[in-house]
């Protein structure tokens, strides 16, 4: 059945096959939505886990939490899965739920312009082709685009560089000398995997963060079959990873309280079991309360560290000459190869696409100051064009598949009162979403993310743009609803 909008069926455009896109294809299909288009720059499925391969790179959410709730999986090798096996649940996901029909690889939209006459989206591919559709809900999430920050010299280098995200496996690190720069939690599960194989690693940490145990286990057959066999298990342990993680929460309050002061005792603990020698102790020892930058959680990246052929820097990198790196301290080591592990634009959502709401207003312009939104799904301006993992939705504590999850039960709400024959477009209230974004940033001020610490959580200003400020029940309520005072309907001409 096709849903009518304005005498034609609904026309959707979906961006990014990741985890947010193929959700909302599978579940508008399920919904009865047919005209689906869903946009991926790159050659297939998966997103974040396509991009990123790096040896030892897995998920530290565990496995049968970071899964669709709709789509459970009694087959996870681990408690901790590795890249290749979630890459292969969210294939097999888009297999299962028909999505790679509705899919053009190969497609990067740079530019999506809304026309106020006929309500409608003009998508703008980088090739120059163009698409119209009436509603946008984009997937792109909050950490696609690599960072890699413009040392002086970075385009002298000689050897091999590459971002972590953009893992070079035709470079063979066997014997070299290689140069990590950063220590976030891309770099924690790939220094301990590549340590065993260089000659020697030289890793720049310019601000040391918080590590907790990882406890990996291994799920065996039986574990698998009565998985399968009773699906209540699965929703049964799933739903008390996800409690107990919520029940977490309280530890990134600011000010001390049983559970940070747990939280904090479980970290230095770690610390002191896996590394001895208290001068490198001492450099892996972080000045700011656990949280304020996202835990590590491994059991092996300090006995890396802690390894003859590594050196560990805490100081930043001053500049890069063609034969290795200059730190803060001046002195220049050499390396064969560079390994940027230094994050994603995070804070500069749907970057670099170009996105034009009511009469031509820029989104990058309201954005300016630092990207919000209303619930993190919708910008006033921006008529139906919606976000998933957008704006104060990512979490430290808890798995994002939840909150995406929510949003789109509230997407799909307001994609439904889209197709009522007088309704052309939805539009948040500027007051709304003001009103929601005052009360998140003032409950955002009572969370360590505000606290002082660099991350990828805020802007250099330190208005935190990534996280929500509570719990995932907490959200949960919020989203059930959608809530027809704070949404302003334009009516079809
Ligand atoms: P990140 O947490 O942003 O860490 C970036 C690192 O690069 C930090 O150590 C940072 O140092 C350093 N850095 C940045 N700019 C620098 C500069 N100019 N000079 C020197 N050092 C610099 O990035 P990430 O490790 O890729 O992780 C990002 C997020 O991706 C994670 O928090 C997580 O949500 C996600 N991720 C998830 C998993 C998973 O298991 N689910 C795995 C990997 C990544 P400072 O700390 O001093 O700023």
């Amino acid at each position: 059945m096709d849903k009518a909008h304005d005498g034609k069926a609904l026309r959707i455009a979906v961006l990014g096959a990741g985890m947010s896109g193929l959700a909302t294809v599978a579940k508008l299909k399920q919904a009865g939505y047919t005209k689906i288009d869903l946009f991926e720059k790159s050659e297939g499925v998966g997103g974040t886990w396509r991009d990123n391969s790096y040896p030892g790179c897995g998920c530290d959410v565990p496995s049968h939490l970071y899964s669709y709730s709709f789509d459970l999986n009694p087959d996870w090798d681990y408690k901790w899965s590795l890249q290749p096996q979630i890459l292969r649940y969210f294939e097999d996901f888009a297999d299962k739920f028909g999505v790679r029909q509705h899919c053009h690889f190969h497609s990067e939209i740079t530019d999506c312009r809304y026309d106020d006459k006929t309500h409608t989206w003009t998508l703008t591919q980088k090739d120059g082709s163009t698409h119209t559709a009436d509603v946008v809900v984009s997937g792109l999430g909050q950490l696609n685009i690599p960072s890699i920050p413009e040392f002086r010299g970075r385009d002298r280098f000689e050897g091999p560089s590459f971002h972590s995200a953009r893992w070079d496996h035709s470079v063979d690190l066997t014997g070299k000398t290689v140069c990590v720069i950063g220590n976030g939690p891309s770099a924690v599960q790939f220094v301990p995997e590549i340590q065993k194989r260089v000659a020697k690693l030289i890793n720049f940490q310019r601000s040391p963060a918080w590590c907790r145990p990882r406890g990996q286990r291994r799920y065996n057959d039986a574990d698998k079959q009565a998985f399968a066999k009773q699906p209540w298990r699965m929703n049964w342990y799933r739903w008390r990873i996800r409690a107990f993680a919520d029940f977490g929460f309280t530890a990134f309050l600011q000010g001390e309280n049983g559970m940070s002061k747990s939280l904090k005792d479980m970290c230095l603990k770690h610390l002191e079991a896996q590394v001895k020698d208290p001068d490198l102790r001492a450099k892996l020892t972080p000045d700011f309360e656990p949280g304020c930058k996202r835990i590590l959680i491994s059991d092996d990246y300090y006995p890396a560290l802690a390894k003859p052929n590594v050196e560990l820097l805490r100081q930043g990198v001053k500049e890069i000459t063609p034969t290795g790196v200059i730190g803060e301290d001046g002195i220049e080591r050499h390396c064969d190869v560079i390994i940027y592990a230094t994050g994603f634009q995070s804070t500069e959502f749907l970057t670099p696409m170009h996105v034009y709401g009511r009469a031509g207003v820029s989104l990058n312009e309201v954005w300016k100051d630092g990207a919000e939104a209303y619930k993190g799904i919708a910008v006033s301006g921006f008529p139906n064009f919606f976000l998933l993992y957008g704006p104060n939705t990512n979490l430290g504590h808890n798995s994002i598949i939840l909150m995406v999850e929510h949003q789109l039960g509230y997407v799909l709400q307001a994609i439904d009162r889209i197709t009522a024959k007088d309704v052309a477009a939805l539009d948040v209230k500027p007051e709304a979403m003001k009103a929601y974004n005052e009360r998140l940033q003032a409950d955002l001020g009572k969370t360590v993310w505000a606290g002082d610490c660099a991350s990828w959580y805020k802007t250099e200003s330190g208005k935190v743009t990534n996280n929500w400020s509570g719990r995932t029940t907490e959200y949960a309520v919020i989203m059930r609803e959608f809530d027809p005072a704070d949404w302003q309907s334009i009516p079809a001409a």
